[in-house]
């Protein structure tokens, strides 16, 4: 009995010691640690509700940063002033934004950078969006990203963005935030007639044409124009805003889900709310960058437009505002290294979410290999589809710094996969940050319900991807 029970002993401790275990960030903090994590919800919170598009989040993300002393590039060439600490930022067409913090060594020593995205998928409203039909008002859209449409009917929806008039004057608009406003809602078919609809498969359940959103219902009074519903909301419009029908083709107008972040379940230890995807490493690796101090290597917040349709055009990563932001740097600074040598020895973090095993759809996930809500900062090494297609796959070295550099710094973090092989999957701007010739691995935080209206997120999590970030930030 004894011997037996020895045994059983010497197995823990075996155990102990070579089985690989995530931890639970919930189980793992001290008490003062989870002020902190609250805290930093609250603050997570707040920063979703200002930031519900990109131009948003830009403009957030630049208040928060002059607030701190952060100059753009231009103010700190003509003053003069790049020393180690010295804050700066770059911001392209409002919608990409580079943060950093200069650092002790030579830039030609290479950089630290934490690139995440701050778009999110959304309905677009079309050029010519506007039309009445059955005695109501209409808006036709356009979806962005990839989304299960039939999640976006029957919900209310805000209207954000800006109408630039043919003399450049940009229009500011948000409708449906404020307790007074009203919301708008793309209708959905009643349980009893849909029959038919019921037949369809789920995803098209709900068709791209028809996430029409109701915009208007009361006719104008007189004679002489049939379509009076159409006409007195663009009779409203011009009053409020100035603008005419024509003016939507020069307009840049989203239908997001209205209302703010919340917290979820009885405890609080989860956040709902929309664009968590991928605002929520925006979010960390923003204050990462706020809270570093003077770094060792020049450390950077990259935040950039587009990933949610591959990162194409001129403020997503595939294209070259991070040379240019560089390229003004060496200038300003009188190096003459070549940026790619400089790329070249520099590390990355692409900051992206992960999905989080769902309870109730655990099949998709190979759950040796998956992320779960709460135990940590996800370090994903690959993503890519149908055999590893199309990833960045973080070379074994550089998961081992990373890891290490957790590890060190009381980082819990765990490791992630976007789902079980062959059951789909998805690529971030890790490979764009890659094709620069920079170290990178994909990390980031996981989240349930990802591209919903509605994405769900961990505190604990989002507490750790801070740390991480900044742990990253201020290595050598
Ligand atoms: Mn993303
Ligand atoms: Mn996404």
């Amino acid at each position: 009995m004894d011997n037996r029970n020895k045994e059983k002993e010497n197995l823990e401790e075996l155990a102990e010691s070579l089985v690989y275990k995530g931890k639970n960030v919930w189980e793992t903090v001290k008490e003062k640690e989870k002020e902190k994590i609250f805290a930093l919800g609250e603050e997570y919170k707040d920063f979703l509700d200002k930031s519900k598009t990109e131009r948003e989040a830009v403009r957030e993300i630049v208040r928060a940063a002059r607030e701190r002393g952060f100059l753009n590039l231009k103010e700190v060439r003509d003053s003069n002033q790049l020393k180690p600490g010295t804050g700066f930022f770059d911001v392209y067409r409002d919608k990409a934004v580079i943060l950093g913090v200069m650092g002790i060594s030579e830039l030609s020593r290479g950089i630290r950078l934490v690139g995440s995205h701050l778009d999110s998928p959304r309905l677009d409203l079309k050029p010519q969006p506007l039309y009445e039909k059955c005695d109501l008002a209409l808006f036709k859209t356009h979806y962005y990203g990839g989304i299960k449409k039939y999640q976006w009917t029957a919900i209310p929806l805000a209207l954000h963005g800006i109408v630039v008039l043919q003399d450049g004057r940009k229009i500011e608009v948000v409708i449906g935030e404020d307790g007074d406003d009203p919301v708008f809602t793309i209708t959905d078919l009643l349980p009893h007639l849909a029959g038919e609809q019921n037949k369809r498969r789920l995803s098209e359940a709900i068709k791209g044409e028809e996430l029409n959103v109701l915009v208007g219902s009361i006719p104008l009074k007189g004679e002489g124009y049939k379509e009076k519903v159409k006409l007195a909301v663009l009779e409203r419009l011009h009053r409020t805003y100035g603008i005419t029908e024509e003016d939507f083709i020069s307009a840049e107008l989203e239908m997001v889900p209205a209302g703010n972040a919340r917290d979820i379940g009885f405890d609080r230890g989860l956040i709902g709310a929309y664009g968590q995807d991928d605002r929520i490493c925006v979010f960390a690796s923003l204050k990462a960058v706020f809270d570093i101090g003077i770094p060792e290597k020049t450390a950077f917040a990259l935040f950039v437009d587009k990933e949610e349709i591959g990162s194409v055009g001129n403020t997503g990563m595939q294209s070259k505002i991070l040379e240019e932001t560089l390229q003004h740097l060496m200038e300003i600074t009188e190096q003459e290294a070549s940026i790619y040598k400089l790329l070249s020895c520099s590390q990355a973090l692409s900051a992206d979410v992960n999905a989080a095993v769902d309870p109730t759809w655990e099949d998709v996930m190979d759950k040796l290999n998956a992320a779960k809500l709460g135990y940590g900062v996800c370090l994903t090494k690959y993503t890519g589809a149908r055999g590893k297609v199309d990833a960045s796959d973080a070379h074994a070295e550089y998961v081992a710094e990373i890891r290490s550099l957790f590890n060190r710094n009381g980082i819990i973090w765990q490791t992630g996969e976007l789902g079980k092989v062959d059951q789909g999957g998805g690529g971030t701007i890790a490979k764009y940050l890659a094709n620069l010739n920079m170290e990178v691995i994909d990390c980031g935080m996981p989240l349930l319900s990802m591209h919903a209206p509605f994405e769900v997120s961990s505190k604990g999590d989002l507490y750790m991807g801070y740390k991480g970030f900044k742990a990253f930030l201020m290595d050598s």
